[in-house]
């Protein structure tokens, strides 16, 4: 381990089929350049001797098939060689899967079953590795020309838009090892919780909508259809132990599904595990992320509203009304679906919004998210709101309708 190296440039030598594993340091960015040979990280193949910039805090592994050396410049947290990872097995997946890509390329597009390329779905606890292992099954496929669509169901550490959404985006070129997954027009769908618990019901209609509209989508796209998806979740099934029985639970339940096959994977050594403290920090840089660039590179516009200009709901009802303001024998009901007017007061400071493509109030749960909005000023006199929103222009022209996130509010931004 380099842990705490000086600011130097070393050189590290890779033999085939290891990897060399690091954590950028806390303060600064860390240069990193293929001198020769080649390797790749997450799938993606390093251009040869191009300094490329990794951020603060970034952990990856530079993995190579057959031997590279790589130059560092920069301090790092920790940084060592791995010799056993399980990366044979997983391009052995992506070998499979593009075989089943092939042949339903082949099939007549008119069968809507043979044309329908493999839909991966990747699931185990927190810090298995999931996000990396999609990342790498998309990345092998784009490579080889395929436009797989990744779909992200992790509210907490998604890797598509903020935490508390669901998202989906087509998958064209080898993911960026630095800038992650584009940004292009992706279909996000809002949630505004980082843990499905708090409204469980709502996440499943969230997942169905999306399910509906990429299938929508996927009418009529040989290419996209073909290509099949990546299913990304995040670490739903709790408890020690539980991990072992996840795969024979899995086999078990889908017995009877003859298409489905469940294959077991090793975790890579290589991942690193994160507290729940680390955690809330890792969503609040992807929402500083989302407004100001992954290195402070965009600037947000500021922008003032009327209050009437604004239509703020909340999903879920909020904070149940108290028996005392029912009417009298009518029970406290708490739809987890229903759509509730707020009125605009300093509550909505510092809060993330949702700006939604929804034209009607009960359209809102329906409809997909242009983008989001950042509070940052109430003045109750004047009836005038300030909010950020990011300056790639994709929100539409009038905020209409936006909605609260609740625990992935923006402290970060203040
Ligand atoms: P969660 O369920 O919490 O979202 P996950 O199972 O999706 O977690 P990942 O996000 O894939 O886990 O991995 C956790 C962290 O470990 C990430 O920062 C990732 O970049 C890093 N990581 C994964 N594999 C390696 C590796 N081989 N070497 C170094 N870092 C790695």
């Amino acid at each position: 381990g380099g842990s705490g190296s000086a600011s130097t440039i070393k050189q590290v030598k890779l033999e085939r089929e290891s990897e060399l594993r690091i954590e950028v340091g806390n303060d600064a960015p860390l240069r990193l350049r293929l001198l020769n040979g080649t390797a790749e990280i997450f799938g993606t193949e390093l251009p040869p001797e191009i300094w490329l910039n990794f951020p603060p805090r970034l952990k990856f592994a530079v993995f190579t098939w057959f031997g590279a050396t790589i130059e560092m410049d920069g301090a790092t947290e920790t940084d060592y060689t791995a010799d056993e990872t399980p990366m044979v097995s997983y391009v052995n997946v992506h070998a499979i899967l593009d075989g089943r890509r092939s042949r339903a390329k082949a099939s007549p597009p008119d069968d809507s079953d043979a044309s329908q390329g493999p839909r991966v779905i990747v699931v185990g606890p927190t810090d298995s590795g999931k996000s990396t292992l999609s990342r790498m099954l998309l990345s092998w496929a784009a490579k080889q020309g395929w436009k797989p669509t990744f779909v992200d169901l992790d509210i907490g550490q998604g890797s598509i838009t903020i935490p508390g959404c669901i998202a989906a985006t087509p998958i064209e070129m080898p993911i960026d090892p630095v800038e992650g997954i584009p940004l292009e027009m992706p279909l996000v769908y809002f949630y505004g919780h980082a843990t499905p618990s708090n409204n469980v019901e709502l996440y499943k209609v969230l997942v169905k909508e999306l399910s509906g509209m990429i299938e929508r989508q996927f009418t009529g796209n040989t290419e996209s259809r073909a290509s099949g998806m990546v299913i990304n979740t995040m670490g739903w099934i709790e408890g020690v132990g539980y991990d072992e029985k996840l795969c024979s639970m899995l086999k078990d339940v889908l017995k009877s599904e003859p298409k489905v096959d469940v294959v077991k994977l090793q975790r890579s050594g290589g991942v690193v595990s994160r507290n729940a403290k680390v955690r809330q920090k890792a969503r609040s840089y992807r929402i500083r992320e989302y407004f100001y660039g992954l290195s402070n590179d965009l600037s947000p516009h500021s922008n003032i509203a009327n209050f009437s200009d604004l239509f703020v709901y909340r999903v879920g009802g909020g904070p149940q009304a108290p028996r005392s303001a029912l009417p009298i024998g009518a029970e406290p009901a708490a739809d987890p679906t229903r759509v509730v007017p707020v009125n605009i007061n300093r509550d909505l400071l510092h809060l993330v919004l949702a700006v939604s493509f929804a034209k009607e109030p009960d359209e809102i749960i329906s409809s997909n998210v242009a983008g989001f909005i950042f509070v940052t000023d109430i003045d109750i006199q004047r009836k005038k709101i300030t909010y950020l929103a990011p300056s790639s222009g994709e929100l539409p022209s009038n905020v209409q309708t936006a909605f609260i996130c609740d625990d992935v509010a923006g402290k970060c931004l203040k």
